[in-house]
């Protein structure tokens, strides 16, 4: 018999009953008598669980007995509208086969009511719980909304390197990427490491960012984004940064900073209302369990202009607040967390996209602005996030690029390829960076990022 998968099920309930229907799916959980037993079976298409009710009249204990919470199963039965609560529908089983058994002395969620942090160390096995099930679920959707959004509006889906042989973004540290045995590394006569030894004869690293070479993309296609795994460094162990995270760039001719931050805006409300349309259930179900101002929050985002201000104008802010912060503040230092937090949750209740930050604390492809000290950036920050977009409008003069270039000793020879965006047919162009994790974490409520992509790479830690 054919299966069903359980969210076509429910569904299509209303049609279905009466019917013979094959599910497949995993034991949540099996309770009940000696008369009867029932299995809540659940197969991944959906949060909810299908009840499969076992007559004890047609089954033996030896059959159900492999039936615990974790094993695999086909069930074939009757659908029929439910006489319990909870669920509209259930299956009246007239074969149950069990595909694969979970040892309930073994089987690590066996109980319910894990902790994060101990369903972190069976990330192998996490996904099969409801909370991360939900969360993928909804990961998957946001990406599906992500391509859907670009590709509509005209957008190229451009795949830049993962292995970068430059070293000039400066927006994180760098895994370098070798096939030289480490026990062995062979040296030149100076003494310096022989990189021409190495496999592309230069050294190499992860990308820590696709935006330069997205620019040469938008440079001929007008527009384009990218969509892939990036990697830093960080040695930071916060809740919001991963050593391997996935990052949405995208990167647009002829817009200026203030089309830039209309795209930021209009593109982030778009994939939170997609969520919201399509992922009701999944995040009712976090809502529910860990945070009930989740839907609230996804709304007002919605809802609200986000706020625009300077950087200047946000010191200000913070300096009249009368706040005692960790890290004091004043004109020139990079915000930190407690700070963007503040302006977001506590000053403007809103989100907020700074503007004009001094030129030492952002990267040296940023547009200067006319007072010589600021330059267009802009991030723009999210209630419980902080930093959730980071990007520019880009300095397309040559001439004010290079000097930037050697004010900070860049060097020249990783850059002539990007240059020559500059050198022939530059054009005014921005673009941004969103850390998709960070938008997932947003929707999904959860407050730290490694429950939020399905193998987070931290530091000290890459198992599975
Ligand atoms: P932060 O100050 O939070 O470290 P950043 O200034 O280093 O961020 P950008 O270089 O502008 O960030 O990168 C663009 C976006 O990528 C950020 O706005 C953020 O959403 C995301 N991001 C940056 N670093 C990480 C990380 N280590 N893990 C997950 N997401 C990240
Ligand atoms: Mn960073």
């Amino acid at each position: 018999m054919k299966r069903t998968k359980i969210t076509d099920l429910l569904q299509g309930a209303s049609a279905l009953v009466g019917q013979e229907v094959c599910v497949k799916g995993w034991v949540r959980t099996r309770r009940g008598n000696k008369h009867v037993q029932f299995i809540a079976l659940n197969d991944g298409s959906t949060i909810k669980n299908i009840q499969i009710v076992a007559d004890m009249q047609r089954f033996s204990d030896d059959q159900l007995k492999p039936v615990t919470t974790g094993a695999a199963l086909c069930v074939e039965g009757l659908l029929v509208e439910s006489q319990g609560k909870g669920q509209s529908v259930e299956i009246q089983a007239t074969d149950i086969r069990v595909y694969g058994t979970a040892d309930p002395e073994q089987y690590p969620l066996q109980k319910k009511g894990h902790s994060l942090e101990f369903l972190r160390e069976i990330a192998h096995l996490r996904p099969r719980t409801n909370t991360f099930s939900a969360v993928l679920r909804i990961r998957s959707a946001l990406a599906f909304a992500i391509h859907r959004y670009f590709q509509e509006r005209g957008f190229y889906y451009l795949n830049t390197p993962l292995i970068t042989a430059s070293d000039c973004e400066g927006a994180g540290a760098m895994f370098q990427v070798t096939t030289m045995d480490l026990r062995n590394i062979k040296k030149t006569p100076d003494g310096a490491v022989d990189y021409s030894a190495d496999f592309f004869g230069k050294p190499t690293a992860l990308t820590v960012s696709g935006q330069l070479e997205g620019e040469l993309g938008a440079t001929a296609l007008g527009a384009i984004y990218t969509f892939g795994p990036t990697f830093r460094a960080e040695n930071s162990n916060t809740p919001r940064h991963l050593a391997e995270f996935w990052m949405i760039e995208p990167e647009v001719a002829f817009i200026d900073i203030d089309e830039n931050m209309d795209l930021a805006e209009d593109f982030l409300k778009y994939c939170i209302r997609y969520a919201l349309e399509n992922c009701a259930d999944d995040i009712s179900f976090l809502a529910e369990h860990f945070d009930k101002e989740l839907p609230a929050r996804l709304e007002s985002v919605l809802s609200q202009d986000f706020k625009r201000l300077t950087y200047t104008e946000a010191i200000e802010i913070l300096e009249q607040s009368g706040r005692k912060f960790e890290f004091p503040v004043k004109w020139g230092i990079d915000l930190q967390s407690e700070h963007e937090r503040y302006l977001v949750e506590q000053h403007f209740r809103r989100p907020v996209i700074l503007t004009g930050y001094p030129k030492e604390i952002k990267a040296f492809y940023m547009k200067q602005n006319p007072d010589g000290k600021t330059v267009r950036a802009m991030d723009v920050l999210f209630p419980s996030i902080g930093e959730i977009i980071g990007g520019s409008e880009r300095e397309e003069n040559y001439d004010k690029l290079m000097a930037r270039i050697e004010e900070l000793n860049i060097p020249m020879k990783d850059m002539w390829w990007y240059l020559d965006t500059r050198r022939f047919g530059t054009v005014p162009h921005s673009g941004f960076g969103l850390g998709f994790e960070r938008l997932v974490l947003f929707v999904t409520g959860m407050t730290n990022i490694r429950d939020v992509i399905p193998f987070p790479r931290t530091p000290k830690s890459a198992e599975f």
